[in-house]
């Protein structure tokens, strides 16, 4: 590079590195290392589906789908979703299938910020949302939750934050890396205030799948939500999918076919193999979603429960696979407890600062991990608090 021109971005420059790939990095160079730390199941996608795709392939379907996905797959889609979530979308104007949801939310953010616009992102929040919002030329304005209310947003916080350039808030239920679900009562009342200050909502429902006590409430399922949301989802997590890397949107068309012109110029469309298996998941992936679901409530229960008697007091997550206990009574920081525990114990989580300053004092523990390997964690996690 010659004098003093500046090649790169300034956004793209300013972003901080993701610091899960930090502790990943340093895991994957130990020999023993037991992983608490990866967000993705640890199920092989079914085998019903793999044969779909590999079919797809001998069939040689392996050119371009329409822009928005294979439209058996948005019917599939528009129909589970009626389905499970009591949600209404036309597959033809309303649904685009994405490179998982990561490409959902992109789509969904540069959609709808202008320069400057601020988005209120829920922390601890999942990594990528403040980044996302940042890169579409947003400002993400934090909405701290806490410990104490079991990191449930409280609907007045949100009044607080909002100022006449917020544009949109973020929502993730379940969540990563709490596990927190909101139940219908405490979304209405986070929609009261969506609806009084005029604003939109980007409702990442990817864990959907995944809530282990009582029936989900998806957000444009709320009186007058589904004109204000857009609702981002895939199929890595329920249908354990993450190497696929297939989600989709679903939004009023007014919003969705601005989607989609991006969608066409940055992406074409998702792969089409993975769409022919996402047909197959959709159609009879059910009951093996229920077998994994049944899998991951059983460990729920014995991690959370093993936590809270180590001392790490942990609020019984409603969903995902993620527990996120204080590890405020050791008196080390989120780091310090994750790094010396990595290095002296060999078990990987993720300190807590990651997902935002309200994340400071816990730690994520991914609990799709095998009963034997969460019981090892947990021994091993004894052995390094009675040496604190
Ligand atoms: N949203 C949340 C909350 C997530 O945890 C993840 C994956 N960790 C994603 C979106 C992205 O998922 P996908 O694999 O579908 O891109």
């Amino acid at each position: 590079m010659h004098g003093t021109k500046t090649y790169l971005s300034e956004t793209a420059t300013r972003l901080k590195p993701s610091g899960i790939r930090r502790f990943f990095d340093l895991a994957a160079s130990m020999e023993g290392v037991i992983s608490l730390g990866v967000g993705e199941p640890d199920f092989i996608t079914s085998w019903s589906v793999r044969e779909a795709c590999i079919l797809s392939l001998e069939q040689g379907y392996t050119s371009y789908t329409a822009n928005a996905g294979l439209l058996e797959l948005r019917q599939e889609i528009a129909a589970y979703l009626s389905r499970k979530f009591q949600v209404q979308y036309a597959p033809e104007t309303e649904i685009i299938v994405t490179v998982g949801a990561s490409q959902a939310l992109d789509l969904a953010l540069r959609t709808i910020v202008n320069q400057g616009d601020e988005v209120i992102v829920v922390e601890p929040s999942f990594v990528s949302y403040g980044p996302l919002v940042e890169l579409a030329g947003g400002v993400p304005v934090p909405l701290e939750t806490r410990g104490a209310d079991e990191f449930k947003i409280q609907p007045e916080q949100i009044e607080s934050v909002i100022t006449s350039r917020t544009k949109a808030l973020m929502l993730c239920s379940p969540n990563n890396p709490t596990g927190t679900v909101l139940h219908k009562e405490e979304l209405e009342a986070i929609a009261r205030i969506v609806k009084k200050h005029d604003l939109l909502v980007i409702s990442d429902e990817i864990y959907a799948e995944l809530t282990y006590d009582e029936p989900y409430t998806s957000f444009p399922a709320i009186e007058d939500m589904r004109e204000r949301t857009i609702l981002v989802s895939g199929f890595s997590k329920g249908f354990a999918m993450t190497g696929w890397r297939l989600g989709f949107v679903a939004a009023p068309s007014t919003i969705l076919q601005v989607m989609l012109k991006i969608h066409q110029y940055t992406m074409m469309c998702a792969p089409t193999m993975a769409q022919y298996a996402a047909i197959e998941a959709l159609k009879h992936g059910e009951q093996d979603v229920e077998e994994m679901k049944k899998s991951y409530r059983r460990r729920r229960n014995y991690f959370v429960q093993s936590l809270n008697e180590l001392g790490l007091r942990c609020h019984l997550p409603g969903g995902a696979f993620y527990a996120f206990p204080s590890i405020q009574s050791t008196g080390l920081t989120s780091e310090q407890f994750a790094e010396q525990l990595l290095l002296e114990e060999r078990v990987a989580v993720v300190p807590g600062n990651v997902f935002g300053a309200s994340g400071e004092g816990y730690i994520r523990c991914s609990y799709a991990s095998s009963l034997e390997q969460l019981q090892e964690a947990i021994k091993r996690m004894r052995r390094f608090l009675s040496r604190l």
